[in-house]
């Protein structure tokens, strides 16, 4: 077996393909293991309620959302049998439920489940030679390709990058030539807004400006274009609304009741307060009349994680062609599997774990694995 891809859900996948028996091949393209997954805030969470995940992900493929959504807790246990170390044992959000872990003792733990992995190695060029071995697609999809991202996302404005730089859709463009077909949502995607200055892989959590339900949210034009109680509790849709606008740009304006509310532990001010210089603004300098109250702006540009629409699976992780049929040989898991949270925002750790192991598991169950 070959897995394409030492994210989190080519980590599990390895690993798991290793508990059952199998020798597979971890490549990474990157100069390092772990994929955005060792960038993230390590929370991998489930809707309390199925329901909820349906209401919130309408868009999203029933029977994917209930695999995960059912498999969640059996293989967050099976992480903690590894050694992972959980540094919450909840959430801090009271609509899920789930595990904080350390993010890079969580990968090292699964690289040592996996045996290892090669690194500079592109896991779809040479499985390209191999048609015959199973091959797992797990290249945390498209996010990190400019060209893919405008034909498919945003064509207007070129969105920055808030995830791993090596996702260039290279699982997707194989899986359309061995005849896989996409799925939901391939123009939505999760991100943040995040300030316009200059912010790197170390800022990716700290930086985000996660404060747009206690803001005014105008674009560079003056437009009024989003509610701050339209905006969800991931702001997941905020981020996405920016792209749309001009040079996918906004400010978001705080009065002093927004600067005095906070988010988790973190108070409002003390974001904008860390916000760089460059991306703070006073009423007087926007290009717009600020309204009354405003005390501060925050410039923000819309940044991509991950992409949401990728290849079409089916319950098994099998990569599927149109009519639903399987791909010989070809499956796919993390964020390269599309469709999930279409409509809305779940959790992508929680995708590329449950995934992972489904996905191993059906390659195990092929000959030659
Ligand atoms: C700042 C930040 C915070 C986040 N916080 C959370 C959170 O708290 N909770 C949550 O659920 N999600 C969170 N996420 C999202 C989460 O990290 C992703 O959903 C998850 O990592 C997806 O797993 P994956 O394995 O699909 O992709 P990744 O973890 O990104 O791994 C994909 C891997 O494939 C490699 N690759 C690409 N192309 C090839 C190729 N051709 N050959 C071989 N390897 C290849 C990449 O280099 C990468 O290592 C966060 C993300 C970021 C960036």
């Amino acid at each position: 077996m070959i897995v394409a891809g030492a994210g989190l859900a080519g980590l599990v996948a390895a690993a798991r393909a290793r508990e059952l028996g199998a020798n597979p091949r971890l490549l990474e393209r990157g100069s390092r293991v772990g994929g955005s997954m060792v960038l993230s805030s390590g929370v991998i969470w489930r809707h309390r309620r199925f329901e909820d995940f349906r209401r919130e992900c309408p868009g999203g493929d029933e029977v994917l959302q209930r695999l995960i959504w059912e498999r969640l807790d059996e293989a967050l246990g099976w992480l903690r049998g590894l050694g992972a170390p959980v540094v919450w044992e909840e959430t801090g959000n009271p609509l899920t439920v789930g595990l904080r872990f350390e993010p890079r003792g969580l990968t090292l733990a699964l690289l040592g489940a996996a045996g290892g992995a090669e690194l500079n190695v592109d896991g779809c060029a040479i499985a390209a030679g191999e048609p015959d071995v199973p091959l797992v697609l797990a290249t945390g999809g498209f996010a990190a390709s400019a060209d893919l991202v405008a034909q498919f996302i945003c064509p207007a404005a070129p969105l920055r990058l808030r995830g791993n730089p090596w996702s260039i859709g290279a699982g997707l463009v194989f899986a359309r030539e061995r005849g896989g077909a996409v799925s939901e949502g391939l123009d939505e995607f999760y991100g943040r807004a995040m300030p316009d200055g200059p912010w790197g892989e170390a800022e990716f959590v700290s930086a985000s400006a996660l404060f747009g339900r206690f803001a005014r949210i105008f674009d560079e034009d003056g437009v009024e274009f989003m509610r701050a109680d339209e905006v969800w509790w991931s702001e997941a849709n905020l981020a996405q609304a920016i792209a749309k606008r001009p040079g996918a740009r906004a400010f978001l304006l705080l009065d002093p009741a927004g600067l005095a509310e906070r988010v988790r532990d973190v108070a409002v001010a003390e974001m904008v307060a860390a916000a760089p210089a460059e991306a703070r603004v006073a009423p007087d300098a926007l290009p717009f009349a600020a309204p009354p109250g405003t005390v501060v702006a925050v410039r923000v540009v819309s940044a991509i994680t991950h992409t949401v629409g990728g290849i079409r699976i089916d319950s098994g992780a099998r990569v599927v062609d149109a009519m639903g049929v399987p791909v010989r040989n070809l499956f796919a898991a993390g964020v390269d599997a599309g469709g999930v949270a279409a409509g809305g925002y779940a959790s992508g750790l929680a995708q590329a774990l449950v995934l992972g192991r489904v996905a191993a598991e059906s390659a195990c169950s092929v000959a030659g694995a």
